[in-house]
Parts: C-alpha cells; sequence; structure tokens
C-alpha cells in the first residue's frame, strides 16, 4: 500500500529556464531547466505506469510524434506513449501545436520534413492557463515557448523527431511516418465537473487526469485503488502528517490517504492509470480523516541533485 511523497529529478534541458519559481525555489546551481521528474520515494521500486513531470520552456521544443502500444511493442518496448498537458503558466504569445492543418499524404509529409515545411504544416494555437490538451500517440506535436506544463504521460521515452528548429539533432523521419497520423487531431473535450471537488480534464485508454479542488479547511479521503499521483498547484494539502505545497506530489498505490486542505484552499492534478474515471476516489469527511494515512512519511531534501544530462538525451526533447 504505497503512499509515498514523491522524489524530483531536476533534468538540465537547453530549452529550459533557471528561475522555476514557484514551482521550485531553487534549481540547480544557475543551470537551465527543463524537466522536473516526479518519481518514486525508494530504489528498486516497481516502475509505475505513468510518468508525471513540470515542463519549463523558453524556446520550442523539437515538433515531434509519440508511437502506440502496437508499434512500440512491434520494437520491443512495453509501451506506447500517450500524453496530456496542463498549463501551469504562460508567457504572452505561447504557442502550442497539436496535429496539422489539414490532412496531407504520407509522401506530402515525408516531403514537409525533409524541408522543413513541416513547421508551418502543424497546427499552432495560443495556450493559456489552465488549458489541458491531450496528445494520443501518433499526433504530431509541439510545445512553444514561454510555458510550463504539467505533463502526464505513459512511461516511455520513445520520441521520434520530425523537425528541430536548426539545432541540428537527429531526426527520425521513417519511424515518424510509420506512426504518425498526419492530418488534423480530434476535437477537445471540455473539462466537466464529476463530483464535489473534481473536474475531469482528459479521459484516455492509458490514465484520468482530474482537477481537484479542496476549499480551505476541508478534510477528504483519496481512495486511490490504482496508481495515482497528486501534484499540488495552488495553495497546499495535508497527506497524512506531511505538509505538500505547490509544486510537489504524492504517489499512492492501492491507498486511501486523509488530505487536509490549507489555509487557502487546495488546487491539484490528479491523474491515475485508469480508463474511465473512477468513482468514490474522493471523498468529503466532516471530521478530519486521522489514521487513514499508512504511516508517516518526510519530504526529501530540496533540491534533488540534477539529472544527468547525459542519461536522458532522447527524453521527450
Ligand atoms: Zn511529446
Amino acid at each position: 500500500m504505497p503512499l509515498e511523497y514523491a522524489r524530483t529529478q531536476l533534468v538540465p534541458k537547453p530549452w529550459g529556464r533557471v528561475d522555476l519559481r514557484p514551482w521550485r525555489e531553487s534549481g540547480v546551481g544557475g543551470e537551465s531547466v527543463g524537466e522536473i521528474w516526479f518519481e518514486r520515494a525508494g530504489v528498486d521500486l516497481a516502475r509505475p505506469a505513468l510518468l508525471l513531470k513540470i515542463l519549463f520552456t523558453s524556446e520550442p521544443l523539437s515538433i515531434q510524434v509519440h508511437p502506440d502500444n502496437a508499434f512500440a511493442q512491434s520494437k520491443g518496448e512495453a509501451n506506447g506513449k500517450t500524453e496530456a498537458w496542463y498549463v501551469l503558466a504562460t508567457e504572452p504569445g505561447a504557442m502550442v501545436a497539436l496535429g496539422l492543418k489539414a490532412s496531407v499524404s504520407d509522401l506530402q509529409l515525408r516531403a514537409a520534413i525533409e524541408d522543413g515545411s513541416i513547421a508551418d504544416l502543424v497546427h499552432w494555437q495560443p495556450a493559456v492557463a489552465g488549458d489541458v490538451i491531450l496528445v494520443p500517440a501518433g499526433t504530431i506535436h509541439a510545445l512553444g515557448a514561454g510555458l510550463v506544463v504539467a505533463e502526464i504521460q505513459q512511461q516511455s521515452d520513445t520520441t521520434y523527431r520530425l523537425f528541430d528548429f536548426g539545432r541540428g539533432r537527429t531526426l527520425h523521419v521513417e519511424e515518424a511516418l510509420a506512426v504518425a497520423r498526419p492530418g488534423p487531431a480530434a476535437a477537445a473535450l471540455a473539462p466537466s465537473p464529476l463530483t464535489k471537488g473534481r473536474t475531469l480534464l482528459v479521459a484516455s485508454p492509458y490514465f484520468v487526469l482530474e482537477r481537484i479542488d479542496l476549499p480551505a479547511g476541508t478534510h477528504w479521503a483519496l481512495n486511490a485503488a490504482q496508481e495515482t499521483w497528486l501534484l499540488v498547484i495552488q495553495g497546499q494539502v495535508e497527506v497524512g502528517s506531511a505538509t505538500v505545497p505547490v509544486g510537489e506530489a504524492v504517489f499512492l498505490d492501492s491507498a486511501t490517504a486523509g488530505l487536509a486542505a490549507g489555509p487557502d484552499g487546495m488546487r491539484g492534478l490528479l491523474a491515475y492509470a485508469a480508463a474511465a474515471p473512477v468513482a468514490g476516489l474522493l471523498d468529503a469527511m466532516d471530521t478530519p480523516a486521522t489514521g487513514l494515512a499508512p504511516s508517516p512519511f518526510t519530504p526529501p531534501p530540496h533540491p534533488a541533485p540534477p539529472a544527468s544530462a547525459a542519461g536522458n538525451p532522447e527524453l521527450c526533447p
């Protein structure tokens, strides 16, 4: 019954940024950080099915596509990669690209990758805080500059790059052509209220993403029958005996945790490994849900040591 305060890894990236506030007080010695990864607290623990990150962009990331499960498995990998973004903050003019403006043939897509015109073929759209974007495997996409984004994804490192904005990294033309659906992305669904405190943002075959809003001073039971990540994005929450502030996360699996919203309430993102919203995931409690947390846990010291940049060269760059 794991209930863990997630460990974080700060991953330096040339397209990241130095000032991570308010998501993290300090970075890594003036280095540009592109990603914060949330990980299970111990070593030798079962690898989660989902990976939670916060991304910081000062330049656009590559235009890219990820394989679905069938293609990934044909290459000997465990699974493909569907991901979803929740936009936390933007600078003026920030954009994301999702799908293409119009359908093209495989031949036209190949030509657009080879001459770089793919950068004009993708459908760029303005991004503002609170936007939710599902990126199913096979959807051509990119994050523009000036974004802070929470990302939940299937646990996979496989990225096929179609365009790199002149940075000269390897493109993966054949793989991208094999997995990309060269047309417009499916229309986004609007967030929809579930039960008290819960708003459904995304339901994909691999994960559900919800926003939870807990008013100041309220108490709740989070009943996580499956792998579940809770990322605090406003306010703070007591989970068991630990205070979880903005930019920190908790991992649960087959566990129930008592939540107490802080003096300004708490807004969080809840991502879990299910194909549809789970009933009874969050119960309002009249009285403090003491004793529900299986064991006290304490936050790890911050900042976590930086991940080796060389160790993660191909991670959704
Ligand atoms: Zn991606």
